[in-house]
């Protein structure tokens, strides 16, 4: 069993990144927009912020008060859409209820929105155009499963989880690279026969899920699953002991498809349109 080392990758990634960033004419200038007093987000932000610094990406996080309102942030993106100094724009989800996520989402420019939640290049996606940006954590996912050489051609991939950062565009982006792909939710019958079809599993649920005899042997795991169990300790949807003694491939968590999303977050933050 070969365990795919997300960390390992996401620092050659990152590297690439920085060397290619040296090379541009214009500076890279991430905007990332934080509501709130929300810990995890706070923690994520910095994480990004410390990524583009690592990687010679200009980053400015804006900061704002819980309550502002949903026509103020509006204005606030508007204005970085148009300020050509600003290459990407990222707002950090959650937002408050108040604010329609889906319209603030929408104000974002197309050409500047480095997480790929757009309409605009989400429809691209569906319909096999090339987007201006793919979500990180899909395309993270796939520069792992390239760097290990395992095929996606022809393979069947079954993807636990359908949300549109991850299980959504997951299945798009496979599908572009000719995969079968069965794509489970909470209203999936017989999910362990589904999943036992899987020369590719991808699991994206966020609780244990995916245990012993469940999976074809040899077959590649991918855990994109991040939650704390009930002593506190981080760890993903498979059960990585037990699967680690049938899978061809695992992804661990941590150190898998965390790491891989931010370098894959940085490898769109450094494209300038
Ligand atoms: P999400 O919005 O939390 O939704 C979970 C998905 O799992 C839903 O589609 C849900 O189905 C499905 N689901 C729930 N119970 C199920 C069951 N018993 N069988 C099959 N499917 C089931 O998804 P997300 O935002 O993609 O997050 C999923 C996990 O990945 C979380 O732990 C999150 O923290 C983690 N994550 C990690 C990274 C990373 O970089 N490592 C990035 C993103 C997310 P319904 O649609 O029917 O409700």
């Amino acid at each position: 069993m070969i365990v795919l080392d997300g960390k390992a990758l996401s620092i050659k990634v990152l590297d690439r990144v920085k060397a290619k960033v040296e090379n541009l004419s214009k500076t890279p200038h991430l905007a990332v927009i934080l509501v709130g007093d929300d810990a995890a987000s706070k923690i994520y932000v910095n994480n990004k912020r410390k990524a583009a610094e690592r990687v010679g990406i200009k980053s400015t996080v804006i900061e704002l008060d819980t309550l502002i309102s949903e026509s103020e942030l509006l204005t606030l993106i508007n204005e970085l859409n148009s300020d050509a100094d600003v290459t990407g724009i990222l707002v950090q989800l959650p937002l408050p209820k108040h604010i329609d996520k889906n319209k603030v989402v929408e104000a974002i420019s197309p050409k500047k929105d480095v997480d790929g939640f757009t309409p605009e290049n989400v429809g691209k996606l569906a319909i096999g155009l090339e987007p201006y940006f793919y979500p990180a954590t899909p395309q993270g996912i796939i520069m792992l499963l390239d760097e290990y050489k395992i095929p996606i051609e022809g393979a069947d991939v079954v993807i636990l989880g359908r949300s549109n950062i991850v299980g959504k565009p997951m299945a798009q982006m496979l599908l572009k690279r000719n995969a079968t792909v069965t794509t489970c939710h909470s209203y999936t019958k017989n999910l362990e026969d589904k999943i036992k079809t899987a020369d590719i599993l991808i699991s994206a649920v966020g609780k244990k899920i995916v245990r012993c005899k469940m999976v074809r042997n040899n077959s590649c795991i991918i855990d994109v699953g991040i939650f704390r169990d009930s002593n506190g300790k981080l760890t993903g949807d498979v059960d990585f002991d037990y699967m680690s003694q049938s899978a061809g491939y695992i992804s661990p968590v941590p150190g898998g498809v965390g790491p891989m999303t931010i370098a894959s977050l940085m490898y769109n933050a450094s494209k300038v349109y």
